[in-house]
């Protein structure tokens, strides 16, 4: 039965530009109505400028929380009264709790991610990963993956603007966890073969699959993958990227980023709510949007 809204019902939202292609309003008012919550979710067209007085509206109206998406992800850190240990680390914020006025900011990208690897079946914590990427995505898996206890974490990115950026930051989310981060230029591929062979999982963190370059591979020698490795792709559209192919026709487990997406999506939920989402019937929209 469809929930009637009324004078009670609270609102959550999702502050990003471009915003009307999302699936998050109707994976989360799906969630909300399969478990009688009095909530709905509504995506608004907020960019930069508007972004702070978004977030006071959360105060405001006593929404429930918000999700944001870049580059608000960003300058939200700044709007917050709290920060949880992965936005702090990551300094980008995805999910926004209201906890009567105090507005806290999580960041559930790289939760979203280690919660998909258990329906790809594979445990990474204690061991090593190798990572190609070095921006907003790669950093909030690093970092969470860190957080989590992975022993060791390869990052490979080409000599571009992210790499610069990047080092300072790695250096400073080894300190604070008990992960050995090391940083290479992705042109190596010697040091890349390396790293790969004592890796559990192999991490696709770029745009490079995604048009317009989803002719394109991160890696070009595909004889690093061996059956045992498993390789993801944080790219979901297309569902299977090149890399990810030339990784499934050498017998490596493998996975897109529509897990990573989904469970960013129930962690979010999951602190907005205190309940858990509704996986099963979720999915099925997420697969077919
Ligand atoms: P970003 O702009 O912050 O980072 C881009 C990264 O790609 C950098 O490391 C950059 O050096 C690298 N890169 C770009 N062009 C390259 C090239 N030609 N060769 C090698 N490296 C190249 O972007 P982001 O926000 O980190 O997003 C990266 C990818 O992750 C996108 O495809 C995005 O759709 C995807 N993503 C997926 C999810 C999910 O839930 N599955 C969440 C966030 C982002």
């Amino acid at each position: 039965m469809e929930n009637q809204i009324t004078g009670h019902t609270r609102l959550a939202a999702l502050f990003a530009t471009p915003i009307r292609h999302s699936v998050s309003p109707m994976i989360q008012n799906t969630a909300f109505q399969e478990l009688g919550l009095d909530i709905v979710y509504l995506a608004f067209e907020v960019g930069t400028d508007g972004l702070k007085e978004a977030i006071s509206s959360i105060r405001r109206l006593d929404m429930v929380g918000a999700n944001l998406s870049m580059p608000n992800k960003i300058l939200a850190v700044d709007y917050m009264d709290e920060l949880s240990e992965a936005a702090q680390l990551i300094r980008a914020v995805n999910t926004i709790t209201n906890d009567n006025g105090k507005l806290t900011g999580h960041n559930t990208d790289g939760t979203g991610f280690m919660r998909s690897l258990q329906d790809l079946e594979v445990s990474i914590i204690g061991k090593k990963m190798t990572v190609i990427g070095a921006g907003g995505a790669a950093t909030a898996i690093i970092v969470q993956a860190a957080l989590d206890g992975v022993k060791e974490i390869a990052v490979y990115n080409r000599k571009d603007e992210f790499y610069e950026n990047i080092k300072a930051k790695l250096a400073y989310i080894s300190e604070h966890t008990a992960c050995t981060i090391t940083l290479h230029d992705l042109a190596n591929e010697v040091e890349l073969t390396l790293d790969v062979s004592e890796s559990t999982l192999l991490l696709n963190a770029t745009g490079v699959g995604m048009k317009p370059m989803e002719q394109q591979t991160p890696i070009q020698d595909f004889s690093i993958i061996r059956p045992d490795l498993a390789v993801y792709d944080v790219i979901y559209t297309p569902r299977e990227t090149e890399f990810l192919k030339q990784a499934r026709l050498r017998g490596a487990k493998t996975a897109n980023g529509l897990g990573m997406l989904l469970y960013q999506g129930a962690a979010a939920f999951e602190l907005w709510t205190g309940q858990e989402m509704p996986i099963a019937v979720v999915k099925p929209i997420m697969e077919n949007n």
